[in-house]
């Protein structure tokens, strides 16, 4: 067994890495296989591009006849580019993409083959979803899911495949998908958000959140990925000893990137070009082979699906270069995790962005407004949002020391507190014109367009704002930002709503100035939300006990987190706002609980293996070695052998106690997960999970790597923390 894990290395250290041809002036290449707005006007008709452009600005139909015109043309335009295949591409729950391809070659009825592709192939498909995650929605109805059309996404060639982003929703219209309440979200925020910028601004139409995300990962040889079962199945390693060098020395971040990975970054960036994918940074991350890649911001929802194209296009570029990305957020202990920050904001079709402060006193109010309304909403659903990042791999970070706590909280530096402290002091009701005067050049106007607290920033925060625009540091490396993105978009757009509502009722009653108003309303909202603001070391226990007094919720599992989605708040919240019904966010539940099972299912299975097929019969061996051994000396000394063997006799001893203790904690592990399984509701059944199987992991892998520790390095069957981490 050591066998392969030597020849494994040595085939690491022969590889060569390919030679691409990366585009110099990747610009020119930017978009070159996405059927964009430039591409859309050489090929449609003037109709058919001003029906487009219309439903991606107003979200108007498309009209049948307009439908076909389209298809033609992106047919004509795929196949120009080599394509022989479209498909809907979705979001399942579970949480990746789906596709189904199907040939643009049609046979006709005399036998002669054509290349076809019309309306209703783009507009509409029934892919076959009976075996994507529903929740039970489909049996409930008896309807079969349907793929349609996002024209807000564009279109876009993968391979040789034309690939079309497509909401997925059962036949009586419930989301099946992650792309429909998002864009259910973004419509709501979009009314929400322009009616409140519409006090500043009378101009503005729409207002589009957008998103930053920011992806880590780590990349590891891919032999030596596969000679490990549980990396190979669970995506992270559940057993293995840290390596000597970790990132104590904290000499990975921001160094010199290893040759291999450099080669990966450089051929995966010209893919990202080509695919319309802004990727801008890229570098180091904290842990050795732990990298991060960030494109410029986009609209929330071609983000998103910017997003999750791209941990596509990077498992198959690592596959290339004979490399495997982990995107679990914890596949390594003692080392950093991997999270994806989500930067978000919200900007008008002005070209304003709302949570940028401005160069005049009103252009402040408008990013107080919005900047207020923003730490209110979170406030009043920090819950939920907890629950929109919840997944069995994102707890093993969460919390850790390394990545933000469980409980959610609002960093906004010190500059923007005092500016708040300011306007809480603010009088009730009507101003008199000096402390107007006062409030708009002393407190508002003196608001810098650039903020100092932007540079010196709270890493501690999972919500921290950084100068012009929030950034949700709680957020997976694996997760579909899709999820967060739903919540805090519907939160906010449910915010503004009662905020207008609020202001609008000021000005009519009590016939106060608008600014009168909205300083009235922001001066209770500051109030109201203050224990949400933390600047404070995010990773410390007395957080953690201040917090809970102040009665912020912290869910520190999944199945406990996920309890508050079907809350009468958050039902209520969803319906109002018209982002989902209560079937949908059930089914959804179900299906996060479901999953959140069967991952921790895999992982003790995995666990089970690696005890029972790997470590135990090197062990025993060792064992065996050490009692022939002691038993020879014996011979050898006869009466006088006290202290030949005494070495050989404590590890003895050691050996026993860590392999008892890891055959003892993997059957009761075993054991607990059998109940577990006899549990029908999901719910219970994930808490089982969460409470009773995953407790002994800890424990497993407490004596596994005690063992990995005691028995001779050629013969650990595993590949070691030291040989997978460090690569040049
Ligand atoms: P870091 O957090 O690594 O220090 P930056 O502050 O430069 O880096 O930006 C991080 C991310 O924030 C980038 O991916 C960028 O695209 C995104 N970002 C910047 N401005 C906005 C915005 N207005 N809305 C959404 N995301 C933004
Ligand atoms: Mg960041």
């Amino acid at each position: 067994m050591a066998q392969m894990r030597f020849s494994a290395l040595a085939d690491n250290l022969n590889r060569t890495v390919p030679d691409f041809k990366i585009p110099h002036n990747r610009s020119e290449h930017f978009a070159a296989q996405v059927f964009n707005d430039e591409r859309m006007m050489k090929y449609l008709t003037k109709d058919a591009h001003k029906s487009v452009r219309e439903a991606i600005h107003s979200g108007s139909k498309i009209d049948r006849k307009i439908a076909d015109q389209v298809a033609e043309s992106m047919k004509t335009w795929a196949l120009s580019m080599g394509a022989t295949h479209y498909t809907h591409w979705f979001q399942p729950l579970t949480g990746a993409t789906a596709e189904k391809h199907d040939a643009f070659m049609d046979l006709l009825a005399d036998g002669r083959a054509i290349e076809s592709f019309g309306g209703d192939q783009l507009v509409q498909q029934e892919p076959d979803a009976s075996s994507f995650p529903s929740g039970g929605i489909r049996n409930t109805f008896e309807a079969r899911g349907y793929t349609a059309w996002d024209p807000t996404s564009p279109a876009f060639i993968y391979g040789n495949t034309l690939c079309i982003p497509t909401v997925f929703v059962s036949y009586t219209g419930e989301a099946l998908d992650n792309k429909t309440p998002l864009l259910r979200a973004l419509h709501a925020v979009d009314e929400a958000a322009t009616a409140v910028a519409n006090y500043f601004d009378k101009n503005v139409q729409k207002v589009h959140a957008t998103l930053g995300w920011e992806q880590e990962y780590f990349l590891i040889d891919k032999s030596l990925a596969h000679a490990r079962p549980d990396i190979l199945l669970s995506g992270k390693t559940m057993i293995g000893q840290l390596a000597a060098k970790g990132q104590q020395l904290d000499d990975h971040y921001f160094g010199t990137i290893p040759i291999r990975a450099f080669s990966y970054m450089k051929d995966l960036e010209a893919e990202c070009t080509q695919l319309g994918i802004p990727v801008k940074t890229r570098h180091n991350e904290v842990a050795p082979n732990q990298f991060e890649l960030a494109p410029v911001f986009e609209e929330a929802n071609l983000a998103v699906d910017h997003n999750l194209l791209l941990m596509d296009v990077m498992e198959k570029i690592a596959d290339r270069h004979h490399l495997r990305v982990l995107f679990h957020e914890k596949p390594f202990d003692g080392i950093n995790g991997s999270g994806k920050h989500n930067n978000w904001s919200l900007a008008t079709d002005r070209g304003v962005n709302l949570l940028s402060p401005g160069s005049t006193p009103m252009k402040n109010l408008q990013f107080l407004t919005f900047f207020v309304n923003t730490i209110m909403a979170v406030d009043s659903y920090e819950e939920l949002l907890r629950a929109s990042i919840a997944s069995a791999s994102n707890d093993h970070r969460l919390g850790a020391n390394e990545a933000p706590p469980a409980i959610m909280s609002i960093f906004i530096g010190s500059q923007l507190s005092k500016v708040l402290d300011e306007l809480e002091g603010v009088s009730k009701g009507k101003l008199s014109p000096e402390e107007k005067t006062e409030l708009k050049l002393n407190v508002v106007g003196k608001i810098p367009e650039i903020l100092l607290d932007n540079t010196d920033r709270n890493r501690t925060s999972p919500f921290a704002f950084t100068g012009n625009k929030f950034e949700f540091r709680a957020v997976g490396s694996r997760a579909n930002c899709a999820k967060p993105m739903t919540v805090l978009n519907t939160i906010v757009a449910k915010q503004l709503t009662d905020f207008k509502k609020e202001v609008d009722e000021l000005i009519d009653t009590k016939k106060l100035k608008k600014d009168e108003a909205v300083f009235n309303v922001l001066r209770e909202y500051i109030k109201a939300s203050k224990r949400i603001r933390f600047d404070g070391d995010g990773y410390s226990e007395a957080w953690e006990k201040e917090a809970s007094k102040r009665k912020l919720s912290n869910n520190k599992n999944t199945p406990q987190a996920l309890d508050v989605l079907t809350s009468k708040k958050t039902l209520s919240l969803f319906e109002e706002v018209g982002v989902m019904s209560k079937i949908e966010i059930t089914a959804r539940q179900e299906v996060e609980y479901e999953t959140y099972i069967l991952q921790t299912q895999i992982e003790g299975r995995v666990l089970n293996e690696l005890v029972f097929s790997h470590i135990l019969p090197v062990a025993f061996r060792y064992q065996q070695t050490l009692s022939d051994g002691i038993l020879a000396l014996k011979q050898v000394y006869g009466k006088d052998s006290d202290n030949a063997f005494e070495s050989q006799l404590s590890i003895l001893d050691q050996l026993n106690s860590h392999l008892n203790g890891a055959r003892q904690k993997t059957e009761a592990m075993v054991q607990a997960r059998r109940e577990a399984n006899l549990l029908e509701d999901p719910k219970e059944k994930a808490a089982a999970y969460c409470q009773k199987v995953k407790p002994f992991f800890e424990e497993i892998r407490f004596h596994c790597d005690r063992l990995e520790r005691l028995v001779e390095d050629k013969d650990w069957p595993l590949v070691k923390y030291r040989e997978l981490l460090f690569f040049k």
